[in-house]
């Protein structure tokens, strides 16, 4: 019995993986792994990912890549990364894919992480900050074909920026790159394709140019929404997690949720009715009842908005969350008749019996979506082995 945890299965998050690579055929896998693994720990899952054949580990900062090195998964000072070419055995390539202070481009660069990079400017200071750290600088040139985001939206400077890269040497080009904005919304009136389309452009040029060159634009949804975006990579993270990329459910689609969010009944009390519970008063017995506290709250990253509005496994059985979260409890309607005892485990997201919560119905009661729902975890709630 532990206050509350958060398994992790890295044999689902290995399954995952060999479930991308079948959908990918031989393209490569990159796994995402920024926000600490969308909340599941970063350090085991990128290790977990390179043994289900990731070929490339991303994240967003800097910060996120040294610590990745520093606990040994790949890369380090000196280095310049694996080239991920899919060799047996082979370091994976090390991208930090998010816009980078200088004093970032020296973190990263130091980790032997390729980094992105769309600006004349922003590449020389790069090969500067290459040549004074004595490393070659792997570059990934990024293209904006309509997430309105980092990356040029102009094809010319993306050329020239790829262009001037394999030219200096202090860098190497080692990618060109998009990202989808729509690419979970079936319904995005053509933009996905239209995006593909004028990222066309580009791969076009690298091809002829440099063909040695790998270009990647697939997230999870693309992966599974088209084989014309897959390209040489494709850079997954929801899906590595067993999470829907489109907000269904993952096990059509043949993915296993990897995390499960897990506390216990720490007391069992009559209620008799009327009798609230929690702040504010929000909810109260209508008859005599059993309710069960829970030492999980908001300050767990159970996000409040679920008051009243969930329902937690105890007993292989669902049952209301009633009133108020706070920040270290929340309670529960067992009803008027109830076996359960102080210890039972209960289950917020995940398996229990024949019962199960995933990540994706706590993300529709809070209109979100369910890469947040385990992003929000926080980091009182350890991360565990399943
Ligand atoms: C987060 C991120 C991904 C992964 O997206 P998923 O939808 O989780 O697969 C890919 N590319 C970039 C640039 C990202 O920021």
């Amino acid at each position: 019995m532990e206050r509350a945890v958060a398994r992790i299965d890295l044999g689902a998050l290995r399954a995952n993986c060999e479930r991308l690579r079948a959908e990918l055929g031989g393209v490569r896998l990159c796994a995402v792994v920024k926000a600490n693994a969308y909340g599941h720990g970063a350090v085991e899952c990128a290790r977990a990912a390179v043994e289900g054949g990731a070929g490339a580990l991303a994240v967003a900062t800097a910060a996120e890549m040294a610590e990745l090195v520093e606990a040994g998964v790949a890369g380090g000072a000196g280095t310049s990364g694996g080239t991920g070419a899919g060799t047996p055995g082979e370091a994976p390539e090390l991208i930090t894919l998010g816009a980078l202070t200088a004093e970032e481009v020296d973190v990263a660069l130091g980790a032997g992480s390729a980094v992105a990079v769309w600006t004349e400017g922003f590449r020389r200071l790069v090969a500067a900050r290459a040549r004074a750290l004595g490393v070659t600088a792997r570059i990934h040139v990024k293209y904006d074909t309509g997430m309105g985001r980092l990356g040029t939206l102009d094809l010319g400077e993306a050329v020239t920026v790829a262009r001037s890269t394999a030219a200096d040497r202090d860098l190497e080009l080692a990618g060109v790159w998009t990202h989808f904005a729509t690419a979970d919304r079936p319904d995005d009136e053509g933009y996905f394709d239209r995006q593909l389309d004028r990222f066309g452009g580009l791969v076009e040029w690298t091809r002829a140019e440099f063909p040695a060159v790998t270009v990647h634009a697939a997230n999870s949804a693309a992966v599974f929404r088209s084989p014309r975006s897959h390209f040489d990579m494709a850079r997954c993270g929801v899906a590595l997690y067993g999470l829907d990329p489109f907000q269904g459910d993952p096990a059509a689609r043949g993915l296993a949720p990897v995390l499960s969010l897990r506390s216990y009944v720490a007391a069992v009390k009559r209620f008799p009715a009327g009798q609230s519970a929690g702040y504010g008063r929000r909810w109260k017995a209508p008859v005599d009842t059993w309710v069960g506290v829970v030492p999980l709250g908001y300050g767990d990253g159970v996000r409040r908005a679920l008051s009243n509005d969930c329902e937690v496994l105890v007993a292989g059985r669902r049952h209301p969350l009633v009133g108020t979260i706070s920040m270290d409890y929340l309670t529960i309607d067992l009803g008027p008749e109830t076996e359960v005892e102080p210890g039972a485990e209960a289950v917020l997201i995940g398996r229990q019996g024949e019962e199960e919560i995933r990540a994706e119905e706590i993300a529709a009661r809070l209109e979100t979506i369910n890469y947040e729902v385990t992003t929000a975890l926080l980091p009182r709630v350890p991360r565990r082995a399943a």
